[in-house]
């Protein structure tokens, strides 16, 4: 995607980009950045904070992660202005869809970060082994890369980090080009929370490196352990295939082609509501937003009615002002990726009844909320990340068309079905995507228990949850044997062991008794015997 962004900087002095408020277009500020060494530099300084950080009690790290959520909590506003002024997102979606998530999830990870790190004992079944004792323990990885979107520019990388951090890991955050300014603000709030919990003079486990593309593909080749990655499909496969050159373990959330499905005895004023909301917050720039909605053939038309009236009343412009519904896209990139596949939609015979259309009257970057209809499955707007104020409705018949379509995708990151609960549950089983909403959509990512992820292009691996910490931790098996005299006849020397070992697996596996007492009369003194 063309970002808009470009380098400043004389030659022979260190490069910067600069960051514009998506609504006016008007420049905000500059950044460094981060070459290649300055990467390496920050992830040798993250390991070293590793070591002091992963050796404090998890209680500890807790508290930091409970004073995080203080800290988001009193600076709410702010940030959301900050959030506004580089995504050009509405303020109340900067404060609840990035500040309140965020604080929740640090919340979560402090409940639930002792239940996670529990050790548990693993039982051995064989009866040469019982004099063994064996422990599950989970250990931090080390240093943890995250790069990361414009779209939540607070909650995904503060999601991440925070799973990362609260498990003893480090972290280094390479953010957008788009939204540096607020993953700057995350580092100052987790370095305040450190100091506020009496970790002064400490190196910081945080770090951030601002730059474009390039400083991202070194964060890959530097020494982190792992790497979170959230982006699109093209950039994910350019990292994974980077990462799976120096077997870097990476977990990929990426792009999404959301189906939303309407039965026939769904609530028609909110599946309405919710399809207009569910395709237009944050301007329809979510992973997770409905990108095609297959309603019911008999509840169809009065659908689409009532979608229409409610688009009607949306109202765009700048986010940062109380009533705006709907802000601006991204960048002028990102609306003629829009643009383009409405326009190819409308040239093989879909019908456009509501936008369509850009509105440079506010801004170079705003696109008019589109509800777009008589689509067919091959074209682009039904297929690929569409990534804007778009509502693709098509119509069914049956259950098993719904679910047929909904599964006719390359994606498969989340959905929703709408309609009477148990109709729509058994419904929404049949769906192939990493989160299924019934009766509601979206809000599974600010669940801060529920894991994120998909399938199929969307990606690999879960953020979020229980399962989103665990992607921090490495599995270590410890086995201590507490009869070491104990002879092994799985030692040398085969010549004079083969006979009983074979009566010992008759001993645990053969089907009649006789057969097993018989064997247990022959395997078992050679256990006994002393050791060559
Ligand atoms: P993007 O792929 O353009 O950029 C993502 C990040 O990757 C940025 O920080 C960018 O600087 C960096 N980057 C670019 N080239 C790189 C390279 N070669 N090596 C390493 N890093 C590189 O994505 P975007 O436009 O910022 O975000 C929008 C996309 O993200 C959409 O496709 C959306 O669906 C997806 N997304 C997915 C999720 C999810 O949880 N699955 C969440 C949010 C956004």
């Amino acid at each position: 995607m063309d970002s808009g962004i470009h380098l400043v900087g004389k030659a022979g002095t260190r490069e910067r980009f600069s960051t514009f408020n998506p609504a006016s277009g008007s420049p905000l500020t500059d950044y460094p950045v981060a070459t290649e060494e300055d990467v390496f530099e920050s992830v040798t300084q993250a390991r070293q904070a590793q070591f002091w950080w992963s050796q404090i009690p998890v209680v500890r790290r807790s508290a930091v992660l409970r004073r995080l959520a203080q800290l988001l909590c009193a600076e709410k506003e702010s940030l959301a202005r900050v959030i506004t002024s580089e995504s050009g997102k509405p303020l109340q979606e900067a404060l609840l869809n990035d500040v309140l998530v965020a604080a929740d999830a640090a919340v979560f990870c402090a409940e639930n970060v002792a239940s996670v790190l529990r050790k548990e004992d693993i039982p051995h079944a064989n009866p040469a082994l019982r004099f063994k004792r064996g422990q599950l323990s989970w250990e931090p990885l080390g240093v943890i890369g995250i790069i990361s979107p414009w779209n939540y520019p607070l909650s995904i990388p503060a999601t991440d980090a925070f799973a990362a951090l609260v498990t003893g890991n480090a972290v280094v955050l390479k953010p957008s080009e788009l939204t540096p300014q607020t993953a700057l603000e995350l580092e100052r709030i987790i370095s305040a929370a450190l100091d506020a919990e009496g970790l002064t003079n400490l190196p910081r486990p945080f770090q951030v490196v601002t730059g474009l593309g390039p400083t991202g593909q070194h964060l890959v080749a530097s020494n982190i352990d792992k790497l979170i990655f959230t982006g699109s499909v093209a950039t994910g496969r350019r990292v994974g295939v980077a990462a799976a050159d120096r077997l870097l373990p990476v977990t990929l959330e990426l792009g999404g082609k959301d189906a939303m499905v309407v039965l026939e005895d769904a609530d028609l004023d909110i599946a309405s509501s919710a399809a207009v909301w569910g395709s237009m917050m944050n301007a329809g720039q979510t992973c997770i937003s409905v990108e095609r909605c297959y309603v019911h053939r008999k509840i169809y038309s009065s659908f689409v009615t009532r979608c229409l009236e409610k688009i009607s009343k949306l109202k765009i412009g700048d986010g940062s002002l109380p009533d705006t519904d709907l802000g601006p896209l991204i960048s002028y990139g990102q609306l003629q990726i829009v643009s383009q596949q409405v326009e190819e939609a409308r040239a093989l015979g879909a019908i456009v009844h509501c936008g369509g259309t850009p509105l440079p009257h506010l801004g170079s970057n705003f696109y008019a909320p589109t509800l777009i209809t008589d689509l067919e499955n091959s074209m682009s707007i039904m297929n690929e990340e569409t990534f804007g104020p778009v509502l693709p409705v098509m119509p069914f018949s049956s259950d098993d068309e719904a679910v047929s379509l909904a599964n006719k995708s390359d994606f498969g990151l989340a959905a929703s079905v709408w309609g009477a609960t148990s109709h729509a549950t058994s419904v929404a089983r049949r769906i192939a995507a990493g989160a299924v909403l019934v009766n509601d959509l979206i809000t599974g990512f600010a669940v801060s228990a529920a894991p994120h992820g998909g399938l199929k292009k969307s990606g690999i691996g879960r953020t979020h949850g229980r399962l989103g910490m665990q992607e921090m931790l490495r599995p270590c098996y410890l086995d201590v044997d507490l009869a070491p005299r104990m002879k092994k006849l799985w030692w040398y020397p085969y010549s004079r062991n083969f006979d009983p070992m074979a009566a010992f697996t008759e001993l645990i596996h053969a089907p009649e008794w006789r057969t097993r007492l018989s064997a247990a009369l022959r395997s078992l003194p050679a256990f006994f015997h002393p050791r060559r």
